[in-house]
């Protein structure tokens, strides 16, 4: 079947189409340059920029996979979590198409969606799996028993997303929004073990309350105060060593936890989700960790990792396949769906 999917939860506006496993389209418009100098999205300016790119995206998408909206077999939409004005505008573009063509329509889940974006890559994933979902607003280590019918949450971030943490840092050495990119960069020219910046809920008395937990505003601290002292010293600021100390931080808590997840459940697939997974070190990190204990990793393209279209329509296509009904027309936008329902 050919399906398409529609996503505007944050500051993307996405549509995909893809057919099984196999990405035809994955058209994008972003209006990150609009929120980049308030520092973070804007939500009444990202719902805006949905309604002016969502028409020429679609027409984009389709053209680029060459089919028109007739050959659709069902239309996949982000319901939640997200920001509600902008879950809204795809919501109501994804009813206004299906009723138009008479196109059953999913309503899914944001979260979902960033661990199911990689069946597009490495093919149906094998069940049960461990997937580590790192986004702007999320943290999370999942059991994946059935990626169509419900995921169970291990843990999660007991105070900032790993992604937020990288978008404060970077506000705070200077660098552009979204931070976790110019972080990416810059720690490639410097020291992951210049700086011993705190490894957050890892203390074995930590650990026994927050095993599969995370914590990381503790560590934007740490850094804030590290970076003040500097300056309050008259010295530069080795923005490359910071960076690189940081993203190590964060990189080993997750990895770590995240493989000790796989060995407790006895699961020998772990799946990396969201924007942070776009995380360069993340990405060696979690290979050699994984490799020591014969777990293999499966991590899309980086491209794939942030918002998308791709990734709604590959969730969109698993539920097909595994036959979920699709959602009532009338359903609703979720700006707090909870990572537990897949498709409403
Ligand atoms: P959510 O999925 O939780 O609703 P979101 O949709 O805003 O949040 P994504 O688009 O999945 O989040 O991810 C965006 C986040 O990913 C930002 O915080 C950004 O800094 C981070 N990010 C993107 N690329 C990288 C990278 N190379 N290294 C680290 N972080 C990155
Ligand atoms: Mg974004
Ligand atoms: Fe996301």
């Amino acid at each position: 079947p050919l399906i398409l999917g529609i996503e505007t939860s944050c500051d993307e506006t996405g549509v995909g189409i893809v057919r099984g496993h196999t990405l035809l389209a994955d058209a994008i418009a972003s209006s990150v340059e609009e929120h980049a100098r308030f520092g973070g999205v804007v939500p009444e300016v990202a719902s805006r920029a949905h309604l002016e790119a969502i028409v020429p995206t679609m027409r984009r998408a389709l053209d680029d996979a060459g089919v028109t909206l007739a050959d659709i077999d069902a239309i996949a939409v982000t319901a939640g979590p997200g920001l509600a004005g902008a879950l809204l505008v795809g919501v109501a573009a994804a009813k206004g198409y299906a009723l138009a063509a008479d196109k059953p329509v999913y309503g899914v889940n944001h979260l979902a969606a960033h661990v199911a974006v990689d069946t597009l890559e490495h093919g149906p994933l094998p069940e049960p799996a461990i997937a580590l979902l790192v986004s702007g607003g999320h943290s999370s280590l999942l059991l994946v028993d059935n990626l169509a019918t419900g995921v169970t949450p291990l843990g999660a971030t007991i105070d900032d997303a790993a992604g937020e943490a990288f978008d404060k840092v970077a506000r705070l050495l200077g660098l552009p929004f979204p931070g976790g990119p110019p972080i990416d960069r810059e720690a490639r020219a410097g020291t992951a073990d210049a700086i011993p910046f705190p490894r957050g809920l890892t203390a074995p008395k930590d650990l026994a309350a927050h095993r599969f937990d995370f914590s990381f505003s503790g560590l934007k601290t740490a850094v804030a105060r590290w970076v003040e002292a500097k300056q309050r010293a008259g010295e530069p600021v080795p923005v490359p060593d910071v960076a690189a100390s940081f993203q190590e931080a964060v990189c080993d808590v997750l990895t770590s936890k995240a493989i000790a997840a796989c060995r407790d459940r006895g699961v020998d697939t772990l799946v990396l989700g969201g924007g942070v997974a776009a995380n360069s070190r993340l990405r060696v990190l979690a290979e050699q960790r994984a490799a020591k204990y014969g777990i293999r990793v499966r991590v899309p393209r980086p491209k794939l990792c942030t918002d998308n279209g791709a990734m709604v329509a590959a969730l969109g296509s698993h539920l097909v396949a595994a036959g979920v009904a699709p959602s009532r027309l009338d359903l609703p936008a979720d700006s707090a769906m909870p990572l537990t329902i897949v498709s409403v």
